[in-house]
């Protein structure tokens, strides 16, 4: 059995923003407005003020009057804690005047107070030509061009989430790397149908990148946490592109050498999340919000602990591996912590330091 340093990291170097969490979540492809509230603000400020965690971005803030019951539920009595995005109305997607309605409810929803906007991994892999039935709609589809182009206006920044790791789209059989996650979750399996690949799908993300240039777009969850070499080569070639961090500590732990070269190199690009959703919702243990999944994050972005558990789970849940520490040094974890975020969000740097 292997004996090594462990180092319990309970608070974090500086104050942390996440700016990945699903504090409500909203209708999906469904039509109506109405969100489902998983927490309330008190029982998330507790967890938030033992991590040092000074804000929390709910990307999952919905629209319409979702939106508003959204912020009234989280920002009203905390408006320093809490940011809220609002969401795409997919389920107007087949109407003939939608791109227009679209962009003009980004405007409704920043006038409301939502500081940004959130496309889940619907776009790609669910959302259709009928919603959900026909065709599925691209990525880089130009009816959703009024609506980047708004957000970028408006200085709205867009956190999006394409695609999943490779093993969602390979048969779930003996070799695949996430047999278990996968048996458990057979609906997250885009390995039969008319789904596009992993590549197609970040390439027309790429296009949306390139033809709103004044957009800024955080690429959820490392943007493709399997292969940081073309993530570089994404990073180069769009100045507008940014990552977070969420849910792949499990990827990038396992290529701690690789990753904290990255690191260095887009160190003013990398935005801490964590992709929590308060209990209740799913039984997900790497997004299970709680003391402990900080825990892990800040060990795994402070030390240089090896061969740890990348969720607090008895089996790790995204693949049988664990992950190494990579020690950042103090001036890339104030960037990655809370600098680079406030820097997107326009929130006062007086706040952090
Ligand atoms: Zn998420």
């Amino acid at each position: 059995m292997l004996r090594v340093p462990q180092v319990h990291v309970a608070r974090p170097r500086f104050p942390v923003i996440d700016f990945h969490t699903h504090l409500t979540w909203g209708p999906f492809l469904d039509s109506g407005e109405s969100i489902t509230v998983l927490a309330e603000a008190p029982e998330i400020l507790s967890t938030m003020d033992a991590k040092n965690v000074r804000v929390m971005v709910n990307l999952t803030g919905g629209f319409g009057e979702g939106l508003l019951d959204s912020l009234r539920v989280h920002t009203e009595a905390n408006p320093d804690r809490f940011v809220v995005f609002t969401e795409p109305w997919w389920s107007r997607v087949a109407e003939p005047n939608y791109a227009r309605f679209q962009a003009d409810e980004m405007e409704r929803a920043h006038q409301a107070g939502a500081a940004g906007l959130k496309v889940l991994k619907a776009l790609g892999l669910y959302l259709r030509e009928n919603v959900t039935t026909g065709p599925l709609i691209k990525v880089d589809d130009k009816r959703f061009d009024p609506m980047w182009e708004a957000a970028g206006a408006l200085k709205m920044p867009v956190v999006i989430h394409v695609s999943d790791p490779r093993a969602f789209f390979l048969p779930i059989d003996r070799f695949n790397e996430r047999y278990e996650e996968l048996q458990a979750h057979p609906e997250w399996s885009f390995c039969r149908g008319d789904f596009p690949n992993n590549r197609e799908l970040q390439e027309a993300r790429r296009e949306v990148m390139a033809r709103h240039p004044r957009t800024q777009f955080v690429c959820a969850h490392v943007a493709d946490s399997e292969d940081l070499s073309y993530v570089s080569e994404c990073l180069n070639s769009h100045p507008n592109m940014h990552v977070d961090i969420s849910a792949r500590i499990a990827e990038l732990g396992r290529q701690p050498r690789t990753a904290r070269r990255f690191f260095d190199k887009y160190q003013d690009r990398i935005l801490f999340g964590t992709d929590a959703i308060p209990k209740g919702l799913l039984d997900i243990p790497y997004q299970t919000l709680s003391k402990e999944l900080y825990d892990i994050y800040y060990r795994f972005l402070e030390t240089e602990d090896e061969y740890f558990d990348y969720a607090p789970a008895p089996t790790p849940p995204q693949g049988r591996w664990r992950i190494y520490g990579i020690g950042l040094p103090e001036d890339i974890l104030r960037k990655v912590y809370w600098e680079n975020a406030a820097r997107l969000l326009g929130l006062d740097r007086t706040d952090f330091e």
